[in-house]
């Protein structure tokens, strides 16, 4: 792979190391262009876009074509994955999807505590609409194989733990789950384009994520959901909109699922922020996700090998030997203000309350020289304690 020339694709502020990939993606140079195009799109074509517009098939025909592009990276085959929505909406979706398929008298939906809250809120607010006995089950992340019994209807996990950067061996428990007769719902928020994802192969029944991420679509970039092939035409969608309906456009009184993925659609998409996607997708094409996975994995051996040996007081969140998404996050208890120093000097990482510095390693647009840049700075600032500045513990609203 030409990693220079990836770089390239992207625009990044001189000056900035940006290790926060993993919370929101850099711009890729392709994206203004393309809103450009469909800026123009709109005020030329009005409404006929919907069936005019560019992708041959007009705007209403994105979501689902941008969808089979996402596919590819996460081992989806065509037609199987749908976008738009927010990832919390289709983590509600595709939650509420499973729970219908679930077996007779189970009524436990089991996640971890490694999950990104939103997850977790999302089927608290589910089981509070069922009222019918539902119970929500957290377990520690390394507890969640022996927690599949057969209470269990559906196991809804995130691969890679946001905080430590844990990562669920998914073709495992996925495997584990089914035998137990438990219906699965992955969120591949840290693992779509951070590593190798294989839904099909891991007989994965459901799974969502979003494109702001590793996927570098924009602030608020639609979420994607995917749904096994031989379930969809069986699948209640839950958020039944009318643009899951057979044919919306007849305008029938009642609600009649449309046809495989098609039914997971809800209202109408995001034409602006779909353009950016398509032309952040656009960076994806050749990329082979296996190359990018084993770059992340050096990129992020060095960094944690700089950091233990130059700030001893930096704690490594997950020890080296545990399987990781394409993050090393550090533990220290003023962490905040340590985050805050860095990004002062122009490396841009993020902190997770209550103690993480947390640090993507994205190699489309990360190389060693940034890597070891960033411990430099890291070093220097815990060596004179930097951080211990009143403009450093100041909290903002977003961390
Ligand atoms: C980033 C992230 C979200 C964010 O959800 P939005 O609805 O897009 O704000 C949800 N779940 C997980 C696991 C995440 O990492």
């Amino acid at each position: 792979m030409d990693w220079q020339a990836l770089r390239d694709r992207f625009v990044l502020p001189d000056g900035v190391i940006y290790l926060d990939g993993n919370s929101l993606g850099p711009m890729p140079k392709g994206v203004p262009a393309a809103m450009e195009r469909v800026l123009g799109e709109w005020s030329e074509l009005l409404i006929r876009g919907w069936n005019a517009g560019a992708g041959g098939e007009g705007w209403m025909g994105w979501p689902t074509r941008l969808g089979d592009r996402i596919g590819r990276l996460i081992g989806a085959a065509p037609g199987s994955v749908t976008c738009g929505d927010t990832l919390s909406i289709r983590v509600y979706q595709a939650l509420a999807s499973a729970i219908h398929m679930a077996g007779d008298g189970r009524r436990v939906i089991l996640s971890d505590s490694g999950n990104f809250p939103t997850d977790l809120y999302m089927a608290e607010g589910l089981i509070a609409t069922l009222r019918d006995g539902w119970i929500l089950r957290v377990v520690a992340p390394e507890d969640v194989a022996d927690a599949l019994t057969e209470e269990v209807a559906v196991l809804m996990l995130t691969t890679v733990d946001y905080r430590t950067g844990r990562l669920h061996d998914m073709a495992g428990l996925d495997r584990r789950a089914t035998a137990a007769g438990i219906v699965t719902v992955w969120d591949l928020a840290h693992s779509a384009g951070a590593h190798e994802v294989d839904l099909a192969g891991a007989g994965a029944d459901f799974a969502v994520g979003c494109t702001y991420k590793y996927l570098n679509a924009g602030p608020g970039a639609p979420a994607f959901v995917y749904v096994r092939p031989d379930l969809q035409d069986a699948v209640r969608p839950a958020l039944s909109g009318w643009l899951g309906h057979d044919a919306p456009f007849a305008f029938d009184l009642d609600y009649r699922p449309g046809a495989g993925i098609e039914r997971m659609r809800v209202g109408t998409p995001p034409v602006l922020q779909l353009a950016a996607l398509e032309a952040a997708l656009d960076v994806w094409d050749g990329i082979d996700m296996a190359a990018v996975r084993t770059r992340s994995l050096v990129l992020s051996a060095r960094f944690a090998e700089g950091v233990a040996t130059r700030c001893p007081d930096l704690a490594p969140a997950l020890a080296m030997d545990i399987p990781r998404g394409s993050q090393v996050s550090l533990r220290h208890p003023e962490g905040y203000a340590i985050v805050q120093a860095l990004i002062a000097r122009g490396v841009i990482g993020d902190f997770r309350a209550p103690d993480i510095l947390r640090f993507g390693f994205t190699p489309l647009f990360i190389g060693e020289a940034e890597v070891d840049a960033a411990i430099d700075h890291l070093a220097a600032i815990m060596d004179q304690r930097a951080w211990d500045r009143p403009e450093f513990h100041a909290r903002q609203a977003v961390t």
